[in-house]
């Protein structure tokens, strides 16, 4: 048995702040240690109750006085898209044609895919991130890549092979039959093998005939636990686009609820412009709707009325993501700054403690697995992130006049991205340190 104590301060969430001052939401140690036995937490506590509890003797590594928390978690972004992002396009259509297709058509090579695996997990875990759900392209061979990686690193990750059968160059093209198939083969060689989850995944009604949404619904009935992810309403042509397409849908929401795929285990990427119709059959449905605001910013697709939705009569899910490679940074800190200013410019406050809430167990409950990973509850996966929040010497200077918990997680999350990361735990694993080391990857 493999244990290990680590000191420092310890922050994870208990349920959803409601306010600033709503300090019975979280479970904040300033000085903590955490008991870690074979890849999961065991104790948490003050340090001094948990050095009572350890055995003589046992590794100590002393992270004070950095912050410990549960690992980011990004519920959306496209591992084939490591070299798209930064691509200068005027919206998404023009972005997903120019560059973003025929980038995922290099991802038939099993060696390309292969490759890119490896930068994705390093940049996951140099960004404190330590579970992602993630599009891999339309071929198996990218889901096999994306797989095999993640177990090698024994990280908790939830994919899926695209499934896409028309409006994308032919290199990118399944059929009704293949998709189902393919999706079948992933399942079989990857769900449940280490911590690997894989999801169905459409890609989005515009690249999907009737004939494979029909192929979906098969899959979704067949694997009613799995989740499934596609994306939602992001911009207007988009949305205009996908109406010509299926006519006899009333909205686009409804093309998805009309073949069984709007359940609590369903995820969908931005669902920026809902109508309160949209919003209520999401709410119903308990379907999750997954905020990307680095994405929607850069292309220019709209501001997510996060806080609108989240206090309706009946609220919708949220999830919070990065969208790489239509997102344009990593960093879940980055992540939420931009999502504080898409509140603040639609009149609305997102609070500190909300946001960090919203990375970590407030992700996890999104994806019915606050059970195993988003807290340092005794019993999940030792998955961490150790912050901080002085990290740069403008970070360090404000520092100095930084009084509380809420103040600094606010800096954290305004000025802060992988050079705030100090350490990221897998399982009870250091893994970037590891990192660091590495001079070029090539
Ligand atoms: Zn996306």
């Amino acid at each position: 048995m493999t244990q290990i104590l680590i000191r420092g301060r310890l922050l994870s969430f208990k349920r959803a702040p409601l306010s600033l001052t709503d300090t019975d939401s979280y479970l904040y140690e300033s000085d903590g240690a955490l008991l870690m036995e074979d890849g999961r937490i065991s104790v948490a506590g003050s340090y001094g109750t948990v050095r009572a509890i350890a055995p003589e003797g046992i590794e100590e590594i002393d992270h004070r006085p950095h912050l410990i928390m549960p690992g980011f978690i990004d519920m959306h972004l496209h591992f084939p898209q490591m070299q798209v992002i930064a691509s200068y396009a005027a919206n998404l259509l023009e972005w997903l044609n120019t560059y973003t297709f025929p980038e995922e058509c290099r991802f038939v090579e099993s060696e390309h895919a292969a490759r890119i695996a490896t930068h994705f997990y390093d940049e996951l875990l140099r960004h404190g991130t330590t579970t992602a759900v993630a599009y891999c392209s339309v071929h198996k061979t990218s889901a096999d890549a994306f797989f095999a990686e993640a177990l090698k690193r024994g990280m908790c990750m939830v994919g899926g092979k695209v499934m896409m059968d028309r409006n994308a160059p032919q290199g990118l093209l399944d059929t009704p039959e293949m998709g189902y198939d393919e999706t079948r083969a992933v399942i079989a060689d990857w769900h449940g093998k280490g911590r690997n989850h894989v999801a169905i995944t459409p890609r989005f009604a515009i690249t999907s005939t009737p004939g494979q949404m029909q192929a979906t619904q098969a899959l979704a009935e067949e694997f009613p636990d799995l989740h499934i992810q596609t994306h939602l309403s992001e911009n207007h042509d988009e949305i205009r686009y996908t109406m010509d397409l299926y006519p006899e849908a009333t909205d686009y929401t409804d093309i998805y609820a009309r073949y069984g795929l709007l359940g609590k285990k369903t995820l969908l990427g931005h669902a920026i412009h809902l109508s309160e119709r949209e919003a209520d059959a999401l709410s119903e449905a308990g379907a999750v709707a997954v905020h990307c605001p680095t994405s929607n910013l850069f292309l220019g697709s709209g501001l997510f009325p996060m806080k609108s939705l989240m206090r309706r009569d009946k609220p919708v899910r949220v999830a919070v993501a990065t969208d790489i490679g239509g997102g344009s940074s990593y960093s879940m800190l980055r992540t939420m700054d931009e999502a504080y200013k898409i509140q603040q410019l639609l009149g609305e406050r997102l609070n500190p403690l909300e946001s960090f809430y919203l990375m970590t167990r407030g992700n996890a409950e999104a994806l019915s697995m606050a059970d195993d990973i988003g807290t340092l509850e005794p019993g999940t996966a030792a998955d961490l992130v150790v912050l901080d929040a002085a990290s740069t010497p403008a970070m360090r200077l404000r520092m100095e006049t930084v009084k509380t918990l809420p103040e600094e997680l606010f800096l954290l999350q305004t000025m802060g991205d992988d050079r705030a990361v100090v350490e990221t735990y897998v399982a009870g694993k250091a893994m970037k340190g590891a990192l660091d080391a590495i001079q070029v990857r090539t």
